[in-house]
């Protein structure tokens, strides 16, 4: 069993060498951080970049100092509520210009799996109209007819309801002839105020639950796939790439999975309590409680920063 244990420093000591920081005395003590850059940072979006409309602090400045040096970053999203390039307008609205060639969503990644894994199938997609619509720029055959449907694909759909579940149920269950595969197992979206909304793992588990088969496949995070994704055209070594982000079952996991370094941060889902339960394997390198923590401690004397900026 593991132990936690304050050190005199204020640290909480979560074995593998990890250290984080606890609120003492209503002070932040610092915490253990990278002491040095690494080549690609791979950054999450909802609940380690913006939270709703706002971007979290330090967000900005962090990245804005990672491009200044010349390092690649790159985001991902399981959300596949939007389209790539509506997440670049969105970070460049917010204030950090973004190319949509540095996004990576499960848009992209079930598309690409579809194409690659199922040619010439047809699919039932339950999504909203990004996904649809990158389904149909592919030429992959849509149809509402469950008696040729090949392939049910289940996301973060807020236009789900009974006649969607009805035909995945049909043409999975009466006519024994679909898979069911999935864009993302996030259980839900996190929203500002401690709010959020039913992700993909409820409508999964909706058409589990009355089909009685299981989802086959899932494209999103802790899949690799979205790494190779994310990495494309970069050459680097994932090995030297940091991935972030707030969700220890997806990011942190994935990270884990590609043989990357990870730091999670403790704006979202998972928190430390999560952290001590997790397997030692499956712990983050470090954990974060403000994003720009990942600009070693001598970068940010130079820069002069300071832990109650909002940037
Ligand atoms: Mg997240």
């Amino acid at each position: 069993m593991f132990s936690r244990n304050r050190n005199q420093h204020g640290y909480v000591l979560l074995g593998r060498g990890l250290a984080v920081s606890l609120p003492r005395d209503d002070e932040e003590v610092s915490v253990e951080r990278p002491t040095e850059f690494f080549d690609a940072y791979l950054f999450d979006l909802d609940a380690t970049i913006f939270l709703g409309d706002e971007l979290l602090p330090g967000a900005a400045r962090l990245v804005t100092e990672l491009r200044r040096r010349g390092i690649p970053v790159r985001f991902l999203s399981n959300n596949a509520t939007r389209a790539p390039s509506q997440y670049a307008d969105k970070l460049t609205r917010l204030g950090l210009p973004t190319d949509v060639a540095d996004i990576a969503n499960t848009v992209a990644t079930m598309t690409g799996w579809l194409l690659a894994n199922h040619p010439g199938e047809v699919v039932f997609p339950i999504a909203e109209q990004p996904l649809v619509d990158a389904l149909r720029e592919a030429g992959i055959a849509i149809s509402e007819d469950p008696g040729e449907i090949d392939v049910v694909v289940a996301s973060y759909d807020r236009g789900f309801d009974y006649r969607k579940l009805q035909i995945a149920f049909d043409a999975i269950w009466f006519h024994e002839r679909a898979i069911l595969v999935a864009t993302n197992p996030d259980r839900f979206c996190p929203f500002p105020g401690g709010r959020g909304e039913p992700d993909c793992a409820a409508i999964v588990a909706a058409i589990e639950a009355c089909t009685g088969t299981k989802c086959v496949q899932t494209v999103g995070k802790p899949d690799p796939s979205m790494v190779t994704q994310a990495l494309r055209g970069l050459d680097v070594d994932p090995a030297r790439c940091l991935m972030v982000g707030d969700r220890l079952s997806t990011d942190i996991q994935m990270a884990v999975r590609a043989g990357m370094p990870s730091a999670l941060t403790l704006t979202g889902d998972s928190d430390l309590d999560d952290v001590a339960a997790a397997a030692e394997a499956d712990r983050p390198t470090w954990v974060l409680r403000r994003i720009d923590h990942l600009v070693p401690a001598a970068v940010w004397a130079e820069l002069g920063w300071g832990d109650d900026s909002s940037d």
